[in-house]
């Protein structure tokens, strides 16, 4: 007997896939998965249906053209990045590169979901620093966290779901301490959104792009872009080590009508920040009225609050549902999108009924 067919146990070990609260009702607001709620630049839109009636050819191999357009816009030569289908895609395929059994990746911890399902994948070890009380990474946890085993570091800022940042001058510092034959990947793909008076420059940090030799920067262009559905993402560092990642990545990674519609995104700058500025004014709105409902939220940078309520979460999210919107819990809290104004009132409206049972009082900021 041969017995049955199996998955290595990293894979079959992995807990199924469960789908968030739907969004295909088009009564109930979709708060749940950090879109913006505009629709792509026209000009993204025009980019889609002009390059429709091509879709009989492959696209570019590994997208020169957007990565020529891309180191433009950062100051860095095309050797300088590699685009994927989608930022989570690249970092797969950092780790699929980088990581086997016995290897250990350290981060921060509540972040990214993707992160640990990426990691188990390769058979390497996650190992989850806890964030500090108010969301934020414990620099000096992750430092002290790395051993002879570790290859890579996860860092996410804006954190994905606490929304806290971490300053230019923290990350600059925690380079320093990572020995050079550790991986830092920072995750930014919330940069947009980012206001802290000392925002990370992750281009300064890359020194022109061989400044060092351990730092893989992270974009995407779901969010601020509002391209979720269309799946492109790239990653910027050094060149040597970008083009080993080129060769073992997935030739026409990024398929020609998302290709095109990231190159027109790069090309319509104005609307772009147009909807972050809307995003960061419902953003002030929607965090001075939780603070006035007693909420403590920090300072969000993302387009996104996070509520620390802890396995409450699940029911919050239930209640979410019930009056019109979707929200995400998980098992430390509640993340919730910054939307359409009308469903940050439905948000805010939930968030003073809790706050009211919770017996919450007033934040007054500093
Ligand atoms: C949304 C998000 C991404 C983007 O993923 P894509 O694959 O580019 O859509 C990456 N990292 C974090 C932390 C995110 O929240």
């Amino acid at each position: 007997m041969a017995g049955e067919f199996t998955l290595r146990p990293s894979v079959s070990g992995l807990p199924a896939y469960v789908p968030g609260a739907s969004g295909d009702d088009p009564s109930i607001y979709k708060l749940s998965s950090n879109e913006v709620p505009s629709p792509p630049a026209p000009a993204v839109l025009a980019a889609i249906s002009d390059v429709a009636a091509e879709a009989n050819r492959y696209p570019e191999m590994y997208g020169d053209t957007l990565c020529h357009a891309l180191a433009q816009r950062h100051g860095l030569s095309e050797g300088n990045l590699i685009i994927g289908n989608g930022s989570v895609s690249l970092l797969e395929l950092i780790l699929r590169a980088a990581v086997t059994t016995g290897d250990e990746v350290v981060y921060s911890w509540r972040s990214f979901e993707a992160y640990p399902i990426l990691v188990q994948v390769t058979g390497a070890t996650s190992v989850q620093v806890p964030n500090t009380p108010t969301g934020e990474h414990d620099f000096e946890a992750m430092a002290a966290a790395i051993t002879e085993r570790t290859k890579i570091v996860m860092v996410c800022t804006p954190n994905n779901p606490t929304s806290q940042a971490a300053t230019h001058s923290q990350i600059g510092a925690f380079l320093d301490r990572v020995p050079s034959n550790v991986l830092v990947v920072l995750d930014e793909a919330y940069a947009h959104f980012d206001r802290t008076e000392e925002k990370v420059d992750s281009l300064a940090l890359l020194g022109g792009g061989e400044a060092r030799a351990n730092l893989i920067v992270l974009r995407t262009f779901s969010k601020a872009y509002g391209m979720a559905g269309l799946r492109v993402g790239y990653a910027m560092g050094p060149s040597g080590l970008m083009s080993q990642l080129r060769s073992a990545s997935t030739p026409f990674g990024v398929n020609a009508v998302a290709g095109r519609a990231a190159l027109a995104a790069l090309e319509s700058e104005d609307y772009t920040d147009e909807v972050v500025e809307a995003v960061i004014a419902e953003r002030a709105r929607v965090t001075a009225e939780l603070r006035a409902q007693g909420w403590d939220v920090g300072e969000p940078q993302g387009n996104f609050y996070w509520l620390p309520i802890g396995e409450r979460s699940h029911a919050y999210a239930a209640e979410a549902l019930a009056s019109g919107f979707t929200a995400r819990p998980f098992p430390e809290g509640v993340r919730v999108t910054i939307g359409e104004p009308e469903a940050n009132d439905l948000a805010l409206a939930l968030a003073a009924t809790w706050a009211r049972d919770l017996g919450l009082t007033p934040v007054h900021p500093d």
